[in-house]
């Protein structure tokens, strides 16, 4: 000890360093630093989601806002909120069952910090958002993986659910639309889930952070059409419900009086352009959300051992950005964002196949 003075009582937890490492930010940045500055050719982001600005400068210049608010939100937005979410329930949400946090992120840490209790554990889906994991740990809450069964369209393994659960489990997350696999789950199986939940005791956490994007003809069950069954928190974002200007993808634009969603065939093109690349196939054309998950095929490939290289070379090569599925906990899949303009996602998956060309096993 030097000079005889104390050791430093705190210090960081490691097991928290390991979960963090793997969130989709970091993976992002990491990739982002082996991008080739010599290239003269637009990076093609299919890694990220979208960005939102004018809202939030109209509602700054409108100074309506400049005040300290209340800490679960000011009240005209959790009854606007309120009656929009209640457009699907069969029965009406009031402003108190509300509650506005920064982000979805925020909802996050709220939830696992209350059921955090002594020797409590949750059960979270594999592929999955992976801030869950690094947030439960932060709390010492236990997390359990059930599998999504990509041969059936993402559904939740609910046999692997009940074989999961305990009598310290307090809740069961569910992510639809899907992120990272762009999924939108039938009325019937979300039943299923709440069914499941019902006879467990649990509580089931819905992330719907998209709401309502889906697709064409896929229809959008929010999962709190069940809270007769089971209890169901829903968490929502509004990040990724804004658009950037002129974008139209099939996200909820909040200026349209309908709130309809515009289908530009994002998932067509994926699902299309995706099938003339050898090294990687989708197991489900994405019904929403903003992502498909995609599996990697190495063994068509030469010199290229697992996702995050494949991942680090497309950027370094191709200036196209995809997340490995590591950071998502699926290995050797990857995410790739339709959330761009169509021409954009066009020119990064028409690069992703030239790069398959070089690196083809011949
Ligand atoms: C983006 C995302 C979040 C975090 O939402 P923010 O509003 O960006 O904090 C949470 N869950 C899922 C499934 C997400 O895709």
């Amino acid at each position: 000890m030097e000079n005889g003075a104390p050791a430093w009582k705190f210090r960081g937890d490691e097991g928290l360093f390991a979960a963090s490492d793997i969130t989709v930010r970091s993976i992002l940045y990491q990739l982002m630093a082996n991008l080739d500055a010599g290239d003269g050719r637009a990076m093609v982001p299919l890694g990220h989601g979208p960005a939102a600005e004018d809202a939030v400068v109209d509602a700054l210049r409108s100074a309506k806002f400049n005040c300290y608010g209340p800490t679960v939100g000011i009240l005209p937005a959790r009854r606007a909120i309120a009656d929009y979410l209640s457009r699907d329930l069969p029965y009406k949400l009031s402003p108190d069952d509300v509650h506005l946090t920064v982000g979805c992120t925020q909802a996050i840490e709220a939830i696992l910090t209350v059921l955090a209790r002594p020797g409590a554990n949750i059960l979270l889906p594999r592929p999955g958002y992976p801030y869950y994991d690094a947030r439960a740990k932060h709390s010492h809450l236990e997390t359990r993986s059930f599998d999504l069964l990509p041969d059936k369209g993402w559904e939740v393994d609910l046999k692997g659910v009940e074989d999961l659960a305990d009598e310290s489990t307090v809740a069961v997350v569910i992510n639809n639309p899907g992120n990272p696999y762009g999924n939108v789950y039938s009325y019937q199986h979300l039943k299923k889930v709440a069914e499941t939940a019902r006879k467990l005791g649990i509580m089931v956490i819905a992330d719907e952070v998209y709401g309502h994007l889906a697709f064409g003809d896929t229809p959008f069950v929010p999962m709190g059409v069940f809270g007769s069954i089971a209890p169901v928190l829903t968490l929502g974002s509004i990040s990724k419900r804004w658009i950037a200007p002129g974008w139209r993808l099939g996200w909820l634009v909040t200026n349209d009086p309908n709130g309809f969603l515009k289908d530009t065939g994002a998932a067509d093109i994926c699902s299309g352009k995706i099938q003339e690349i050898p090294c990687i196939t989708c197991p489900k054309k994405p019904g929403g959300g903003m992502s498909v998950m995609v599996k990697l095929n190495l063994s068509s490939l030469e010199g290229i051992k697992d996702d995050m290289e494949f991942c680090i070379k497309l950027a370094k090569e191709e200036s196209v950005i995809v997340l490995p599925g590591i950071g998502f906990g699926m290995k050797n899949w990857l995410r790739v964002t339709f959330a761009v303009e169509p021409f954009s996602l066009q020119d990064g998956l028409g690069r992703i196949k030239a790069f398959y060309e070089r690196h083809a096993k011949r």
